[in-house]
């Protein structure tokens, strides 16, 4: 008998075949060496077609790289797969380098990963070389050029010494740089470089299989970055992009983004007089009588629904002595965060929350189960130190006033208070349309407290939940250190999602104060603390709220609600007269008397979106009435001035 093949690469070997599982739960067979393009070629040829990658066991590959001889569970990465848009916006960062190259000699490449929303590459022009979005253009171009040519991506693994000498010959001491990093801390001997046309780079990939599978892309801007955000090292230059797998996928991004930026609070706020910042209070925003107004209207919800729901509303202080801080536990865990000064040799600190505050008016006397729930709600002014690169407009900032409130109640209350939050929370949401999506977040690693009051807490959150049919995604391991918490999301009206609200219940506070209540047993008892706020801060939600409404509030909020507009000046007297009518009537309204014509003064009201126009020449002084404009909606036609402040009160207490 013959033996079989030469040793080492027996017969058998070849019967090893490499098995995946397909999403539909099926298998796939392969020889070794297969790569994710043999597999979605054995599936079928459109698959094979309509290919853009391979994903084992949850990583991305190449499609043409070898799949793992292991096997496991396989998918084939299509333009419906939600890494598609991934690879091809590291790809799209490549052909940008590559454009960027050819039309900038010189220029010195550094890094370029795909992130949420697009892509970015980090580059070094030559000396007197600078790039602006005008350019963008002429390099978008090239760009296509090059995804027309259908450029396949190659990945070459060569030797670390191979690698660094060429990147050294061209000049490319970023490249080289990494190379150095790569050996000295991960030891590496080898390293990937993809090459598409005449561009290679340094790159751990993947790579969708060509440049063609860019369907649409779109440089949107240009920004300094310093080399590896250091700031003591090269400022570089870095373009972002986007692309996406079709051109309206595309175009509905640049609608959204161009909605985002006409909606930006910071430039509406200034546009509509509402609030500003200073200098000399970076993070602290002043505001301005427009804001001012819809500040009290929101107050003035939040004052009247409180007292609705059966909160108390208390005041308390912002100073304290350190030692509070110390009892509360913020001295040990949240003091980075604080502000402190000296006050007659006393240290004192701004208080971050309201909470301490609170234990110290529940505290003051005895208590009694007959007395609880107790829930006291504050409009709270509290300092917390934001580093100044964090700060955003008013959506972070560091003087902040939170719709705080505490509940102090027995272990048996826990769930139905819980309850009476989320209510109150999703009544204050439907006013302004809010969507909300609820998250529970359970113990985490460090945290204060026994198990069984975990479990316990826990529980009732979940009680409180599944009792009202809610549903909620589950944040394992996301809870503060004191105990539980459900936060409310929202969705605002172009899709973007905000955290406003909170309901956190915690058993630490109240043990660290030593708070007690007399059971029905005539022992003492430790309530239960439950934090909430539901529109989070009233700055950040005023930001949100101008964004919501890019900047067209409904009545009740609008800082101005109605503007006469005499038609000529002998109007005047009777645009002051209806304008002090409507004020009796408790309506927010001014007078625009300049000399202008009425054309010119409807559209400047337009621009600063005020709902309502009220026009008044010869025939409307005769009549006792005013020409009614909504803006956005035009011409209402005459009415009589009393019944156009009863219909505009009536809109105002509906709150529509
Ligand atoms: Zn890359
Ligand atoms: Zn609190």
């Amino acid at each position: 008998m013959h033996g079989g093949a030469a040793p080492g690469r027996g017969p058998r070997l070849a019967w090893v075949r490499m098995t995946f599982e397909l999403p539909d739960g099926t298998r796939l067979e392969l020889p070794p060496g297969a790569t994710g393009a043999d597999a979605a070629r054995s599936i079928g040829e459109g698959l094979a077609r309509a290919a853009l990658g391979a994903k084992v066991n949850g990583e991305l590959l190449d499609l043409g790289a070898p799949l793992p001889r292991d096997g496991g569970r396989l998918d084939i990465v299509t333009s419906r797969s939600p890494e598609a848009v991934w690879l091809i916006r590291h790809d799209a960062a490549h052909v940008l380098a590559t454009a960027v190259m050819e039309m900038y000699p010189g220029v010195k490449i550094s890094i370029g990963p795909p992130i949420d929303d697009g892509f970015y590459y980090d580059f070094e022009f030559p000396e007197g070389v600078s790039l602006s979005d005008g350019d963008f253009e002429a390099i978008e171009a090239k760009m296509r050029e090059h995804v027309k040519a259908d450029e396949p991506f190659e990945r070459e693994d060569v030797p670390v010494g191979e690698a660094l000498e060429r990147f050294t010959r061209e000049g490319q001491d970023y490249k080289v740089e990494l190379i150095q990093d790569l050996v000295r801390d991960q030891g590496v001997e080898t390293v990937s470089l993809y090459r598409n046309g005449p561009f290679t780079d340094l790159c751990r990939g993947p790579h969708a299989p060509s440049t063609k599978r860019i369907k649409a892309f779109k440089l949107t801007g240009v920004a300094g970055a310093y080399w590896r955000a250091d700031a003591s090292r090269q400022m570089l230059t870095r373009v972002y992009g986007t692309a996406f797998l079709s051109k309206d996928d595309l175009a509905e991004h640049l609608e959204r983004l161009e909605q985002a930026r006409l909606r930006d609070h910071r430039k509406l706020g200034r546009e509509l007089g509402l609030f500003l910042f200073s200098e000399l209070s970076p993070g602290m925003p002043l505001w301005e009588p427009g804001g001012t107004q819809m500040w009290n209207e929101l107050t003035g919800l939040w004052r009247s629904e409180n007292a609705a729901w059966g909160y108390e509303e208390v005041r308390t202080p912002t100073l304290y002595d350190v030692d509070l801080w110390k009892r509360s536990g913020h001295w040990d865990v949240y003091r980075d965060n604080m502000y402190f000064t000296d006050i007659e040799e006393r240290p004192m600190g701004l208080k971050p929350m309201n909470c301490p505050g609170h234990t110290q008016i529940y505290g003051s006397q005895r208590r009694s189960y007959r007395d609880l729930p107790i829930r006291y709600s504050e409009a709270g002014a509290v300092h917390r130190h934001e580093p100044s690169g964090t700060l955003h407009g008013l959506m972070r900032v560091r003087h902040i006033t939170i719709d705080d409130a505490h509940i102090f109640c027995t272990d048996d209350q826990v769930t139905e208070e819980v309850q009476r939050c989320l209510d109150f929370g999703f009544y204050i949401y439907d006013i302004f349309g809010f969507e909300p999506r609820l998250e529970l977040s359970t113990r985490p690693e460090k945290r204060v407290g026994t198990d069984d009051m975990w479990d316990r807490a826990e529980g009732a959150l979940r009680t409180a939940l599944s009792e009202k049919g809610l549903d909620f995604e589950l944040n394992e391991g996301d809870g503060a250190f004191y105990g539980p918490k459900i936060d409310l999301h929202m969705t605002d009206s172009i899709g973007r999602s905000w955290q406003l609200g909170t309901v956190q219940l915690d058993y630490s506070m109240p043990e660290r104060f030593d708070l007690t209540y007399t059971g029905a047993d005539n022992a003492d008892h430790r309530p239960v603390m439950i934090h909430r706020a539901l529109m989070g801060s009233f700055e950040r939600f005023i930001g949100i709220l101008i964004e919501h409404y890019a900047g067209e509030f409904p009545l009740w909020l609008a800082p101005v609600q109605a503007v006469v507009l005499p038609i000529a000046d002998r109007h005047a007297d009777y645009a002051r007269r209806v304008a002090g009518e409507l004020g009796q009537a408790g309506l927010r309204v001014d007078v625009d008397e300049r000399t202008e014509s009425i054309g010119k003064k409807i559209r400047e009201t337009e621009v600063r979106k005020v709902p309502y126009m009220l026009v008044v020449g010869d025939r409307e002084a005769e009549a006792g009435e005013v020409s009614v404009r909504r803006h956005r909606e035009g011409d209402l036609g005459a009415v009589a001035v009393g019944q156009f402040a009863a219909r505009a009160s009536a809109e105002v207490a509906e709150r529509v």
